[in-house]
């Protein structure tokens, strides 16, 4: 088998949770940081000699991988360089939060070689960042943003979202503006998602908040047209970039690459298996520190199951779902939907129309019959 060349890495500790937020994370509590890091180390070492790795792309995400300390991160990845083959690796992301990159840890990530940071700024005014929970204010994500170019990093996302309770079309507008303003290389914009075992999913049942369908689609329909505008292209149906900037790792989930995940929580799918690992940090570390795996539900994937993922993934992006995927090839629905303008066919491909695009998921359920 060709070593994985995908990872990714869970560091599930933040300052204070959100309340739309549903990935595992929690605060820090007690946890002993050195050993969470061993825990991951060895998780690495472990997986690694099992599954040959030489990862093309890395990502750290969480939780709030910069809520690591100087001092814990560059432990992790000066060890991490030790174990696993990085001659290969082009791209490099670490998600960011506002408030927890001081100028002296964006240089302790570019001298460790990472080449992407992913900003967690989600809005750039007050009202919707303190309906969000978040802890930072627009003054502070816009001196990181500062300090990340500053620092030399020429890859930049911008993490936003839209349909915020309270949040105006106008102040989307702004958002936006202020976003292209300051040129990032690449902008993922998110419809909110009211997730379960949320808060914000408590208030959506208990009548506190409404979805708003027709808003969400004028709320996405604004940001297809100020950023395409702005000289984005939109590749993925939340995800926007400029000429070259587009996230190859986030391109191996959406076609069906195999990748390692690491860290508590996480997922790993590697040829036809996925499993993934304990969602609770002090049970991964003492699994770890006894030399157990902390996988904890293996499954292999059958075709039926890999089929229903490429239909809600693949259907997303400007490349768009090979049409051989439909069945009967001359399904009925095809021709209907490309008559309502919402899908286009090309000989070997089903893309989406401007009108489609927020639609994805609906059109995917469809025609997957
Ligand atoms: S900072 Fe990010 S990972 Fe942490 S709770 Fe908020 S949205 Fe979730």
């Amino acid at each position: 088998m060709p070593p994985l060349r995908h990872g990714y890495f869970h560091i599930p500790f933040c300052h204070r949770v959100c309340p739309y937020c549903s990935f595992f994370k929690h605060t820090p509590g007690s946890t002993d940081m050195p050993a969470f890091i061993d825990a991951l180390l060895t998780e690495t070492r472990l997986q690694t000699a099992r599954h040959p790795f030489q990862p093309h792309t890395l990502y750290f995400g969480g939780g709030t991988p910069t809520f690591l300390s100087e001092t814990h991160l560059d432990d992790l990845l000066t060890r991490l360089k030790d174990l696993i083959d990085c001659s290969q690796l082009t791209e490099f992301t670490f998600e960011a939060n506002p408030r927890t990159v001081p100028p002296s840890k964006a240089e302790l990530l570019r001298s460790h070689g990472v080449t992407r940071i992913s900003l967690g700024v989600q809005a750039w005014d007050t009202p919707t960042l303190t309906t969000l929970g978040r802890d930072h204010s627009p003054s502070e994500a816009a001196t990181t943003f500062a300090t990340l170019r500053q620092t030399g990093f020429d890859s930049l996302n911008l993490d936003l979202m839209f349909s915020i309770p309270g949040q105006t079309l106008d102040t989307w507008k702004e958002t936006l503006h202020r976003s292209i303003d300051l040129a990032p290389d690449h902008i993922s914009a998110y419809n909110l998602n009211y997730e379960e075992d949320t808060e914000f999913f408590d208030r959506l049942t208990r009548g506190q908040y409404r979805e708003l369908p027709d808003q969400d689609a004028d709320f996405f329909f604004t940001a297809l047209d100020l950023l395409e505008a702005a000289g984005y292209a939109h590749y993925e149906i939340s995800n926007y970039a400029r000429p070259g900037h587009t996230s190859r790792h986030n391109a191996a989930y959406w076609f069906s690459q195999d990748y390692l995940g690491l860290g508590p929580g996480c997922t790993s799918t590697v040829a036809g298996h996925r499993w993934q690992n304990i969602r609770d940090t002090p049970a991964y570390i003492t699994r770890l520190q006894n030399g157990e795996l902390p996988a904890t539900d293996l499954e292999t994937l059958t075709p039926e199951q890999r089929r229903t993922e490429r239909f809600g993934l693949e259907l997303r992006t400007l490349q768009g779902l090979p049409l051989h995927l439909v069945h009967p090839p001359q399904h009925p629905l095809l021709h209907q939907l490309a008559q309502d303008d919402l899908i286009h066919l090309s000989n070997t491909h089903i893309t989406l129309t401007r009108l489609g695009k927020p639609l994805a998921d609906s059109i995917a359920v469809a025609l997957l019959g």
